[in-house]
């Protein structure tokens, strides 16, 4: 079966280098030197300064938002309310609930996929203190005119970037924008560290906060400063993270011979994300979207027959999930409403996203590039 995705696994023999380098040092977690060296090395490539290595995208998230401490409200009893895209992975938005925060959802542009700043513009409160959007399958959202309505209404961004590893936006990281930007390692991702992540912050003094609050908000050995959590990266994720990007190049070239072959042949056939301008490819994903759900469920039956098993990311669209929603009593003497979510719903009924992985040979994916095809000649 040629699955959506598979975790790339780097030269047994230089894990083993780096292994070896844990045995000897006997340095196993806290701030070790891999984790040291990777954090180093991930800096350079991504071209980015304050990065902070965590044990997985969600808690980058989670970890982030208190480091900028967006949950603090003083004198409230409604909770801080956050605007996020419902077209995304679940911890998006359940790493904002899970921090006792209010996702709001404002709808996506149908064709970047990525939030339309208009309906964020639309969906501020009194409430609001932040936005959290999503670069979503390394698509650049639309970071200007973000970035702005934080500046204009004294909102933190904090921009979901596990999809934008390695992404450029006008010659610098994408990852430079807002006041902090999130990466997860996961092993299903194009770089990963088995389980890991990065928080990339704008400014040193929240980096330094995030790095005490990363372990019990201890500082010394009898001094424990603030509140804190258990967030580190361990030498054996780094030692995974270190092997996979030395060979990040290879891996980017496998990918984009793939993505490119599909992206030729569903050119003018199928509907594709329409990429921001100036933003580079990353070779993450690759999303075709069909003319309906009912066209969709047929491909993947047609698909999984030849052997292949895509995936529907990102469905549901979160809005559609109660346990995100507002509690009922609350929503009986707020004034809160939901925005209503037009172009997620739709978009996630009918998108797909077709196996691309480091290894994936063209030749592999040419009999479900005939399928989808087809089968859209046949609709047209
Ligand atoms: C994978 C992913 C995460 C979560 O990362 P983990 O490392 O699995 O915790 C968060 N947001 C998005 C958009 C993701 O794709």
């Amino acid at each position: 079966m040629i699955t959506v995705t598979r975790p790339y696994f780097p030269e047994r023999k230089n894990f083993d280098r780096y292994v070896d380098a844990i045995f000897q040092s006997r340095w196993l977690t806290n701030h070790g030197p891999l984790e040291q060296e990777l954090t180093r090395r991930l800096e350079t490539y991504l071209g980015v300064k304050h990065l902070l290595l965590v044990s997985n995208g969600t808690l980058a998230l989670q970890v982030a938002y208190r480091a900028l401490g967006i949950n603090n409200v003083v004198g409230q009893r409604e909770p801080a309310e956050v605007i996020t895209t419902p077209f995304t992975f679940i911890a998006t938005a359940s790493s904002l609930k899970w921090e006792g925060m209010q996702p709001v959802f404002a709808d996506i542009d149908p064709a970047t996929l990525c939030l339309d700043p208009a309906q964020v513009e639309a969906a501020i409160t009194p409430r609001t203190r932040a936005i959290v959007p999503v670069h979503v399958f390394g698509n650049a959202c639309d970071v200007e005119a973000i970035d702005a309505l934080g500046e204009e209404h004294d909102l933190k961004v904090i921009y979901d970037g596990a999809h934008a590893f390695g992404a450029t936006y006008r010659g610098n990281s994408l990852l430079s924008y807002g006041d902090a930007s999130t990466l997860s390692f996961h092993a299903t991702k194009l770089f990963h560290s088995i389980e890991g992540g990065a928080i990339i912050f704008k400014r040193k003094e929240d980096l330094e906060r995030a790095r005490k609050m990363i372990n019990f908000g201890i500082t010394g050995p009898e001094c424990i400063e603030e509140l804190g959590i258990n967030a580190k990266m361990n030498e054996f994720q780094a030692a995974m993270g270190l092997c996979v990007l030395d060979e990040i190049e290879g891996n980017l070239e496998s990918r984009a011979l793939v993505w490119h072959a599909y992206a030729q042949a569903f050119q003018g056939n199928v509907q594709l994300q329409a990429r921001q301008p100036g933003v580079s490819l990353n070779y993450a994903y690759f999303p075709i979207i069909l003319e309906s759900e009912s066209v969709l469920l047929e491909v993947m039956q047609r698909l999984e027959r030849e052997g292949y098993q895509p995936r529907r990311y990102f469905c549901p669209s979160l809005e559609s999930l109660a346990f995100l929603g507002r509690p009922a009593a609350d929503l009986q003497d707020a004034d809160f409403q939901q925005p209503e979510i037009v172009h997620s719903r739709d978009i996630a009924s009918r998108i797909l996203c077709l196996p691309l992985f480091s290894g994936l040979q063209v030749s592999e994916i040419l009999a479900a590039v005939r399928v989808i095809v087809d089968r859209h000649q046949k609709a047209a």
